[in-house]
């Protein structure tokens, strides 16, 4: 039976298995259901609800790995099982993997819902490519299975609907052979002062990753500074700061000076992290960004293991730096140059006009997806924009700020049905 933890709004449910989650549906009908993949899942309800009227279904209970079948390489798992402990079973196999998220409570309903992807896409696609089948529950509150063989047209639109077309409740999942702690890498850097050669670069290495088993290009941009007077009153303009790194990084044979270096990195990462997240009000913020941003830059050496949950140690930092615009794009190759130039050139140039956005910041990498290229017969990028959203108090049209994020919303449909993208929808 589901277990109601609090009769206060909004109820929350925590099934068992399969058939609570069945009954949870049906009594809950019709108030909508916000479904919670782990414990730190939930940030990202795109239905404004009156609390009294949501219902939180989570799946934390739901977190079992089933069965593991090593000859084939396939893992069964409970939806709400974590990604970190379905790779640390795996890893008993000498297997693991091959997509993971960016911390470790996700959990494998949460990222196949949303698609999932991570700086090996460009080897194995996204999170969902590598879900065989998949058991589930309708809005309606039926059961059914579905896969890549049968029912895959409703398969197709379980993964990645973000729960509107179906509760997952477990998962087959392929995994790859790897030992994530032992196979070591060393990043390939390369840094560009200019956006236009970053651009090119990327898709270079997208087009040829060679036997990079991680690949990611970062694009940060400032708006110019506006700094306290250190004596007197009002503001100093600093000059704006525009920088990109693409790196791939690519398997080493370990030697002691490697463990060495990545034993130093890693005390490095852990000093900036702590710092990031100590670090506290207005004032502090541009230590956190910066904190953060070093971070956020591949270390010279480390493990997979280390690579893949790299972000984890600032993700509590990260959230404290205020609201934010994502938006997330596949672009086809052959369009790939041109929707990462108008993208680019239409956050810039909204950032110039309305003075809304403070930091805009990219991240691109190859995804490889046979389900994305199936669709247009080519291999996607990935490009996503991310825009700080200037303090309202300093922001002159803070009234028209929902207008204008739905004028850029609108234009990035227009890039994407000019040049065959497909926008991955992360909510702002
Ligand atoms: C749209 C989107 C895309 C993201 N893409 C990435 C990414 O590519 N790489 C990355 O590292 N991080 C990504 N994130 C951030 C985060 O890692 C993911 O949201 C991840 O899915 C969180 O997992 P969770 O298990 O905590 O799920 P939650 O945060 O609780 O839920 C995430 C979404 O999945 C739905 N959901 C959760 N469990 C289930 C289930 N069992 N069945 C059906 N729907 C479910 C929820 O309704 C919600 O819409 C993304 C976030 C969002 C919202």
């Amino acid at each position: 039976m589901s277990t109601t933890l609090a009769a206060t709004p909004p109820a929350e449910y925590v099934p068992r298995d399969t058939a609570d989650v069945v009954r949870t549906v049906r009594d809950s009908r019709p108030r909508p259901l916000t479904i919670r993949g782990g414990e730190r899942g939930g940030e990202h309800e795109d239905r404004p609800v009156a609390p009294d009227r949501r219902v939180v279904l989570s799946l934390r209970r739901m977190n079992r790995v089933q069965a593991v079948d090593a000859d084939a390489r396939l893992v069964r798992v409970q939806a709400g099982a974590r990604l970190s402990d379905i790779d640390r079973t795996l890893g008993a196999h000498g297997l693991g993997l091959p997509v993971v998220g960016d911390h470790r409570e996700i959990t494998a309903g949460g990222f196949a819902a949303v698609g999932g992807l991570s700086a090996a896409s460009h080897r194995y696609g996204m999170f969902s490519d590598n879900v065989v089948s998949l058991e589930y529950v309708d809005p309606e509150g039926r059961f059914g299975t579905c896969g890549r063989t049968h029912h895959s047209e409703r398969f197709h639109r379980i993964l990645g609907s973000a729960g509107r077309a179906g509760i997952i409740t477990a998962l087959t999942l392929e995994a790859v052979e790897v030992d994530k702690d032992r196979t070591w890498l060393t990043s390939d850097a390369h840094r560009f002062l200019d956006f236009d050669t970053f651009v090119e670069h990327s898709l270079a290495e997208i087009n040829r990753p060679g036997d990079a088993l991680l690949q990611v290009g970062r694009w940060v941009d400032t708006a110019p500074l506006r700094v306290a007077r250190p004596v007197g009153s009002g503001q100093l303009q600093l000059g704006t700061v525009r920088f990109g790194q693409w790196s791939s990084l690519h398997p080493a044979t370990a030697t002691p000076s490697l463990r060495a270096r990545r034993e130093l990195g890693a005390r490095a990462r852990k000093g900036l992290g702590a710092i990031a997240s100590h670090a506290s009000g207005r004032a502090a913020m541009p230590v956190r960004h910066a904190a953060a941003g070093a971070l956020m830059f591949s270390p010279k050496v480390l493990t997979l293991r280390d690579a893949e949950y790299l972000a984890d140690t600032v993700i509590s930092s990260s959230g404290e730096r205020g609201p934010a615009y994502r938006v997330a794009v596949f672009a086809p190759l052959s369009s790939y140059h041109s929707v990462f130039h108008r993208l680019h050139d239409l956050l810039t140039e909204r950032r110039e006009h309305a003075d809304c956005f403070t930091v805009i910041s990219a991240q691109t990498y190859g995804v490889r997806s046979p389900y994305l290229h199936d669709q247009v017969g080519e291999d996607h990028g990935y490009i996503s924009f991310t825009c700080r959203l200037r303090p309202p108090s300093n922001y002159p049209g803070k009234r028209g700020t929902p207008e204008l994020l739905h004028d850029i919303d609108a234009a990035v449909d227009d890039i994407c049905a000019s040049e065959r993208g497909q926008r991955y929808h992360i909510p702002h």
